[in-house]
């Protein structure tokens, strides 16, 4: 269910409130953090009334640790983002860190021309918090959905996530830090945008529409039979064979060390050729933090490459996660999802 309090003014943005942190408060009872009602946080924000924005809210119910985030929330988000459309100048949504990475990358694959800003944010601490970093983030988010430049269009018509004064393309994004203001990091890509006294936008990094005309597509069948097998020295047969062979998958994100390098023993070389023979797609994603996927360096990576083994080149694990579920969404056909694969859908692999 989806509640919606109106307040008229200039622009027009909706705050989208689905949980996390940043609308959290103690539980006197038990000691913990709870979400609490949108109510609170506007009156926790009086800044609010000083926008020149025609601001609205949308609250999810029931409100969420983010933890507990699932497919059905990102489809919910889809569904009122299309509906809401064209009322709206650009998307703000107030997400839980813990998964707003994943959260962020999928919806930007779900929605393919997008014209206008959805932008991601929360918080470390809950807003009602005297050191609250929830403020700033979810201040500078409403303009940055607001930006438009002299054409009218608006500056930054990407998923992205705002946060500690980084603005991120939404799928280049991983949560690395769970205790610092700056939690999130975009190692593969630069910043789209930086706030300072202004906010300094990249604008060369920033992607455009084809048409600024067009209406976008949402995609909202998401096939989620994806497993992540991260690789470790000590790793056994039997689980490899669990995750990668297994029944329950169509798609296997290998997530493997250094430039794309696996194991060169026969066992393990086995059992990918066995997944491969079984029509199973596997991606290839690096451990590392930054760089990329190079299947063509060494022996042990130019293997997987011989045996189907399809590159995620330097996509973080949560994009090629996303990109998987859209694509496998799409398409019953693992040879056609492999070949899109390859191909930039969202700006979220450099090749
Ligand atoms: N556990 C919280 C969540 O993801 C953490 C946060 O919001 O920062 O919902």
């Amino acid at each position: 269910t989806i509640r919606n309090m109106t307040r008229q003014d200039r622009a027009s943005i909706p705050l989208i409130y689905t949980g996390g942190t940043i609308g959290m408060k103690e539980d006197p009872i038990e000691q913990t953090l709870k979400p609490f009602d949108f109510s609170q946080i506007l009156a926790e924000v009086p800044e609010l009334g000083k926008f020149a924005h025609r601001i609205d809210s949308y609250t999810f119910t029931p409100l969420i640790d983010s933890s507990d985030v699932e497919p059905k929330l990102w489809v919910s988000i889809a569904d009122l983002i299309e509906r809401k459309y064209n009322e709206y100048d650009g998307f703000v949504i107030l997400h839980g860190t813990d998964t707003m990475a994943y959260s962020a990358s999928v919806l930007s694959f779900m929605i393919e021309e997008l014209t206008k800003p959805i932008i991601f944010t929360g918080s470390q601490l809950p807003i009602g918090s005297p050191r609250t970093d929830g403020k700033e983030n979810l201040i500078s988010s409403i303009e940055i959905a607001a930006a438009k430049d002299e054409a009218g269009h608006a500056v930054v018509p990407e998923v992205c996530i705002f946060f500690d004064n980084m603005l991120m393309r939404g799928n280049r994004t991983t949560k690395i830090n769970s205790d610092n203001f700056r939690a999130f990091r975009s190692e593969n890509y630069p910043l789209l945008a930086e706030a300072g006294i202004n906010i300094r936008y990249n604008s060369s990094a920033i992607l455009s529409p084809t048409d600024w005309n067009a209406t976008p597509v949402f995609h909202k069948n998401l096939d989620t039979r994806v497993s992540i097998l991260k690789l470790h020295p000590g790793i056994t047969p039997q689980v490899v064979e669990h995750i990668l062979c297994g029944n329950e998958s169509r798609a296997v994100i290998l997530e493997t060390y250094g430039a794309g390098n696996a194991p060169s023993k026969q066992w393990f070389l086995d059992l990918i050729h066995k997944a491969s023979e079984m029509g199973k797609i596997i991606v290839n994603v690096t451990q590392c933090l930054a760089g990329s996927v190079n299947m063509d360096i060494y022996a042990t990576g130019k293997r997987l490459k011989d045996e189907g083994v399809c590159s995620g080149y330097d996509s973080t694990s949560e994009g090629a996660l996303g990109k998987l579920f859209y694509l496998m969404g799409d398409s019953e056909d693992n040879e056609t999802v492999k070949s899109r694969l390859e191909h930039i859908l969202r700006g979220e692999i450099s090749k």
